[in-house]
This record gives structure tokens, C-alpha cells and sequence, in this order.
């Protein structure tokens, strides 16, 4: 593990969050996306399912991609305005069936405020770490997902999206074929 638990669980699910707007779609249209993405993503708390939500965490999710291709300069301003803006406050806790992990909004606060927070306080881990190089857009030429690599050897390059890995041996395995080593 790179991370502590709760960080890479915050972390793979800014990559969620970031991914609904991958390659031209955009899977959070309405707020019943929304709601069937927080329940995926198990994200509880005070909700107003208004229009304004749905467009603050939109633009939540382009803030957040932009850290994807953020040298770590422009990252750590952008952390650093997303706890600002809500000011977030670190405290310790144990809630449902979650172990101890950190919670720096209350659950009243506002959604964005909240996923806001929580994505900055794990993107502060990598930053602080030096791990940027993690985060990735994915290998695949026709796909703009983004990756985040957590595995020991750094190996991952496509994202989860789609099949782009498998496309990719296809691919390879075709060519291979093409150029008659196989
Ligand atoms: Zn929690
Ligand atoms: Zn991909």
C-alpha cells in the first residue's frame, strides 16, 4: 500500500469522478447521474439534489482533472484554494464501517465543499510523497481518461474506463503478427 487506506480510496474515486467526463461523454448530465454516482462511490452527507449542485461539483471535476496534467506548483495552489474554500478543518474519525480516517468538512456542509476536501486532502499525500508521476492520462491513443498508477512497479498505463488495455495487446499482438514474428 502507497497510501493510507482512506487516501486511496478518496483517490480512486476523484479518478471516477474526473472519468465520467472521459472522451466526450458525460455521465453526471443529470442529477440522478449524480446520485447513482455518490451511492457507487458510498459518499453520504447533506445533499440539495439542486440544479447548482450538480453544476458545482461539474466544475469540481474539471478543477480536479486539471491537476492531472498540473506541474506541482500549480497542484499545490489548487489543493490548497479547494481547502480554502471550505474551510476545512482536519479531525479524526470512525463513522459506519470505516476505520479511523480523516474528515476535515462536516457532513452538513455543502457536497462540492465536501468532495472538494476530501480530493484535495488525498491529492496532498501524493504531492507531499513526490508520486505525481502516478497520475497519469491513459496510454491508449484514442482515450483521454486519466490513470492513477498505485501499483509497486509503476506498471499501470491504461485506464479503467473501457478495454483499453486489451485493445492495446490486441493491437500489439497484431502487429507482432504483421510483421511475421509470430
Ligand atoms: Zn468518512
Ligand atoms: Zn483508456
Amino acid at each position: 500500500m502507497l497510501f493510507a487506506p482512506d487516501t486511496e480510496v478518496a483517490l480512486r474515486s476523484v479518478v471516477n469522478l474526473i472519468n465520467t467526463a472521459a472522451n466526450g461523454e458525460d455521465l453526471l448530465a443529470t442529477l440522478e447521474d449524480l446520485n447513482s454516482f455518490l451511492k457507487a462511490e458510498e459518499f453520504t452527507g447533506s445533499r440539495t439534489n439542486s440544479a447548482a449542485e450538480l453544476t458545482s461539483i461539474k466544475r469540481l471535476r474539471g478543477e480536479l482533472a486539471a491537476l492531472w496534467t498540473s506541474d506541482e506548483d500549480t497542484a499545490a495552489k489548487t489543493v490548497n484554494k479547494l481547502l480554502a474554500d471550505a474551510k476545512a478543518l482536519p479531525q479524526l474519525v470512525k463513522h459506519d464501517h470505516w476505520d479511523w480516517h480523516l474528515h476535515a468538512t462536516t457532513p452538513e456542509a455543502p457536497l462540492v465543499d465536501r468532495m472538494g476536501t476530501e480530493a484535495a486532502m488525498a491529492i496532498i499525500d501524493v504531492i507531499r510523497s513526490r508520486e505525481m508521476d502516478r497520475m497519469r492520462v491513459c496510454a491508449a491513443e484514442d482515450c483521454d481518461a486519466v490513470v492513477l498508477d498505485l501499483s509497486r512497479n509503476r506498471s499501470k498505463l491504461y485506464c479503467d474506463t473501457g478495454n483499453c488495455a486489451n485493445r492495446a495487446h490486441v493491437a500489439a499482438y497484431r502487429a507482432r503478427k504483421a510483421a511475421g514474428s509470430e
